[in-house]
């Protein structure tokens, strides 16, 4: 393919996988994008690799939970009200999809494309060099009662069908496993097939392969619209002028809903803002990353770097900081580690980040409705630095018109229309 060039639209993770396998198949790749790629949301994030998240974000008692949390700001869930059409149709998607029927539907297919993932992360980490701190100790759910404890035995023994390999843990085992840190946790388990990487430090690292690879970065371009022909996109125009590539790649994370918009056939996408703060020379660290289940936040650690995150933010394209969110996440990491000793971090080191959220809960994969030479990789909701790796090998792949390396209809662009 080595006459054949592609215009990757968006450079989170999502827009460099697809780069790298693109690459690797010999297509020149030109990555387009708004911003320097220094801090979007494949930055800030926690950096799992997650095996063990077979249940989609759409999934019975979501809505129910979301709505019992509305009216509290430090909740992990938050929705602003306003009159937004898109936002309206989403969420009745959303609510129609968060039923156990098209949980059951949907959970093999992401289960299928989170371990293609996290095998090739494996690969990736041989062929560019680790300089992300991955580690593969897996992940702990951590669970201040009895309740979460009993609900997550299930998600434990669910599972084993997709050969999740798991730990369960009671509250003097879990100490064990973390003896620096002062614990106050009912029980948890620990999913052996998890890893973690530092989001940032992977970013850079593959943004460097790409460039030395032969990848063309045009930065602080703006895709503004589209000229399209018979069978696709014949111009993709931005504000620094007009591009042509035989193939176009949507990847633009949060804004894959006003991108498609603008070809005719809008995806469904609302960004879900997500708030992180990290730490550095944690004396006295955590040995294992993890999810405070009903806490509903998270916690990363790297040697002596820490960093707390989460909440669901459903307000918009924006990157507006609620600072009570951060507290709800604090006060969560506090109840669940009395022994940590961290403090509510100023404004400027809080960060935050806009997962493109579907209403399933699973990412668009695939030609975009109508075109032959538009294929769309994002809406990878909360698994985005999870499933990056294996949605760009699929994308490669559909550029090829080879197999998938595994069945894609679920993630089908067009299954809402
Ligand atoms: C707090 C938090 C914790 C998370 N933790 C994890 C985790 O542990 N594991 C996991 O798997 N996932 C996690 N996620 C989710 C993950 O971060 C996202 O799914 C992922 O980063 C999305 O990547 P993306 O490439 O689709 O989008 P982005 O990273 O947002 O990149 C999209 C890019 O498109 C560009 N763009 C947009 N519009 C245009 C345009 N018109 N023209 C040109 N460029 C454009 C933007 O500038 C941006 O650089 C977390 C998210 C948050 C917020």
């Amino acid at each position: 393919m080595k006459d054949k060039t592609v215009l990757v639209i968006g450079g989170g993770i999502l827009g460099l996988a697809s780069a790298y396998y693109l690459n690797k198949k010999g297509f020149q790749v030109t990555i387009i994008d708004s911003g320097t790629i220094e801090n979007n949301c494949s930055f800030g994030n926690m950096g799992y690799l997650s095996p063990s998240h077979y249940v989609p974000l759409a999934s019975p008692g979501i809505v129910a939970e979301g709505l019992s949390y509305v009216l509290n700001s430090k909740s992990p869930f938050y929705i602003k009200p306003r009159l937004d059409m898109d936002f309206f149709k989403w969420a009745w998607k959303f609510y129609r999809s968060s039923n156990q029927k098209t949980v059951e539907k949907n959970a093999p297919s992401l289960e299928d494309l989170l371990k293609l993932s996290r095998h090739l992360m494996d690969e990736i980490r041989a062929d560019i060099g680790d300089t992300f701190d991955m580690e593969t100790n897996g992940c702990m759910m951590m669970c201040h009662s009895k309740a979460a404890f009993e609900k997550e035995l299930k998600v434990a023994e669910g599972g084993k069908k997709y050969g999740l390999n798991t730990v369960i843990l009671n509250r003097e085992e879990l100490q064990k496993y973390e003896p620096d840190v002062e614990l106050d946790i009912y029980g948890g388990v620990l999913f052996t097939d998890d890893a973690h990487i530092h989001p940032g430090k992977f970013m850079h690292a593959m943004k460097n392969y790409l460039e030395k690879a032969g990848v063309r970065f045009q930065l602080n371009t703006t895709v503004t619209g589209f000229k399209k022909s018979a069978s696709g996109v014949e111009t993709v125009n931005t504000d620094h002028g007009d591009f042509q590539g035989d193939y176009t790649i949507l990847s633009a994370g949060s804004w894959l809903g006003k991108l498609t918009h603008k070809l005719g056939h809008p995806l469904m996408i609302q960004g879900g803002k997500g708030y992180s703060t990290t730490y550095e020379n944690v004396e006295k660290n955590l040995h294992y990353p993890a999810i405070l289940v009903d806490g509903r936040c998270a916690m990363t650690p790297w040697k002596h770097t820490l960093r707390i995150g989460g909440t669901m933010e459903l307000s918009g394209l924006n990157d507006r900081i609620l600072i009570k969110r951060m507290h709800g996440i604090y006060e969560s990491v506090k109840k669940f580690y009395p022994g940590l000793k961290i403090e509510f971090p100023t404004i400027d080191k809080i960060w935050t980040g806009l997962r493109p959220v579907s209403p399933d809960g699973l990412p668009y994969i695939g030609a975009l409705n109508g075109f032959q030479n538009v294929f769309v990789a994002g809406g990878n909701a909360m698994l985005g630095v999870s499933s990056a790796a294996g949605t760009g090998k699929l994308i490669s792949s559909l550029l090829e018109n080879e197999k998938p390396e595994i069945p894609i209809g679920a993630f089908n662009p067009g299954r809402f229309s």
